[in-house]
């Protein structure tokens, strides 16, 4: 039998850690919980989760310290930050500090199920695909490192970026529609409205990056009315 997924919640709050432990374990998931800081780093670095629910007020030690020094240690480790609905900030503090996502509290119990399975299944995506990515003209893409280089030229990628190309690329038979990116790659289901227009953006940096000629793209085309194709000749 495949082993249960296990999810780590790092929250002070006993109401909520219940909580979310009850409705997880109704979904499935082993679950595990720290109720301070110290003991939430402790366990988060055991490096024994799919999954980390870091709040962010603790006592001993606050998220934004836990999510840095997991990062320092493993790229790859998925964690969701538990923020303020209020605080863009701690948002915004989460997001460049590495965490996959957020959920704001108070949240919905299906809201947070749909990240919490978004985030996991992006994380088995990524563990699936090779870690080496190789388009036409020469470029080479190390997702872990998320460096890449053509020819002599170094290339840097964000994690996003990496997956979009990732995704492009395990698909590269046909074009991918903007929504179906919105969906696989960002996780968000269709009814939270992200715009397509961010991913046009993010294609956008990726052409300056990749393509010789970012305004005649050879790689990263747009097929008009169906979305975008990776070609990797
Ligand atoms: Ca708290």
């Amino acid at each position: 039998m495949q082993r249960k997924i296990r999810i780590l919640i790092v929250e002070d709050e006993e109401a909520i850690r219940t909580g979310l432990r009850d409705v997880l374990v109704f979904h499935g998931y082993e679950l595990d919980c720290a109720a301070d800081g110290n003991e939430g780093l402790d366990k988060a670095l055991s490096g024994s989760f799919d999954l980390i629910l870091l709040d962010i007020m603790l006592p001993g030690m606050d998220g934004f310290e836990i999510c840095n020094r997991i990062r320092s240690r493993d790229r790859e480790q998925p964690i969701i930050m538990l923020t303020a609905r209020s605080s863009d900030e701690d948002i915004i503090q989460g997001l460049s500090l590495g965490a996959d996502d957020y959920v704001a509290k108070p949240f919905s119990v299906a809201q947070l199920v749909l990240r919490v399975q978004a985030v996991l299944r992006r994380s088995r995506i990524a563990v699936e695909m090779e870690h080496q990515l190789q388009l036409g003209d020469g470029i080479e893409i190390d997702s872990r490192n998320l460096s890449g280089r053509r020819g002599e030229q170094a290339l840097s990628f964000t994690r996003r970026e990496v997956e979009i190309l990732q995704y492009l690329k395990a698909n590269s038979e046909r074009p991918v529609s903007r929504e179906e990116l919105l969906n696989r790659v960002w996780g968000y289901a269709k009814n939270l409205q992200l715009e397509t227009r961010t991913v046009d953006i993010h294609i956008a940096k990726l052409r300056r990056k990749i393509e010789p000629d970012p305004a005649q793209p050879r790689y990263l085309l747009t097929v008009r009315g169906a979305g975008y194709r990776l070609l990797t000749e």
